[in-house]
């Protein structure tokens, strides 16, 4: 398997991982780091798109668990997403790195709604875009947010940047012996119930040809090294 030219990427982040060593919210200290390798990555010329979750604020299926409407409660699962891209924002910024936040719900005050031709426009100017809110509909995820961007915005990958190097045939944090796959096909992740992203996620990037990077984003340097061919991650696509 090789990765095709990569010229424009959707990185799609977990809201944990902006809690740093935090148990819950925003560490902007460790915002501040990851908004760096942003920056690195953006300055070896790449187009970036950026899709940010909400679980270190609030996850739908959580309350729903404690017996909210889901409906509801994904629609406040949304907000902490705007919230974690806002977060963002501001720390790329203050690296001098133009970025512009598109909600899938509008909210005129903070942001710009999501307009594909102008989120295009902002990408030829140099600037980052992150897109907020995901799909902007309850029962659906952030990474199916992050897929559904990259296909429109016509990204050559989309990169999973989460707290685990890759993708395993078991959970490697309760089982010493999981094995990692240096690449594996999106057919097997679905059929296996790999945990990559959700099926939805993994459908839709399998039906539009998108590799899925999956790598560590708490490693220092990661980021660039995946995208130079030399991190440790999972590739995902076909044969
Ligand atoms: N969410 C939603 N629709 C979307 C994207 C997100 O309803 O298109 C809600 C959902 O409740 C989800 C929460 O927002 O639990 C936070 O997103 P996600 O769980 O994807 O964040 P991550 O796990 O990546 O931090």
């Amino acid at each position: 398997m090789h990765l095709p030219p990569i010229k424009r990427v959707l990185l799609k982040l977990s809201g944990e991982v902006l809690m740093g060593g935090q148990q819950f919210g925003i560490d902007p200290a460790f915002v501040a780091e990851l908004a760096k390798e942003v920056k690195a990555a953006k300055d070896t010329g790449l187009e970036i798109c950026l899709v940010i979750g909400g679980g270190n604020i609030f996850r739908g299926m959580a309350g729903a668990a404690q017996g909210m409407d889901r409906a509801q409660a994904d629609y406040m699962g949304m907000l902490a997403t705007v919230m974690n891209a806002l977060a963002m924002q501001n720390a790329l910024e203050q690296l001098g790195v133009d970025t512009r936040v598109q909600s899938a719900i509008q909210m005129d005050q903070v942001c710009e709604p999501v307009i594909r031709r102008r989120a295009e426009r902002h990408l030829e100017k140099g600037r980052v875009v992150i897109f907020a809110a995901g799909v902007g509909s309850p029962y659906f995820t952030t990474d199916s947010g992050a897929a559904l961007r990259a296909a429109e915005m016509k990204c050559d990958a989309l990169l999973k940047g989460t707290s685990v190097d890759g993708v395993y045939d078991s959970d490697p944090k309760r089982n010493p012996d999981a094995k990692r796959f240096d690449t594996v096909t999106y057919d097997k992740v679905l059929a296996d119930n790999l945990r990559v992203m959700d099926a939805s996620a993994v459908a839709l990037c399998r039906d539009n040809q998108i590799p899925i990077l999956v790598f560590s984003i708490r490693e220092k340097g990661n980021l660039a090294r995946v995208l130079a061919g030399k991190g440790v991650q999972t590739i995902v696509q076909d044969n």
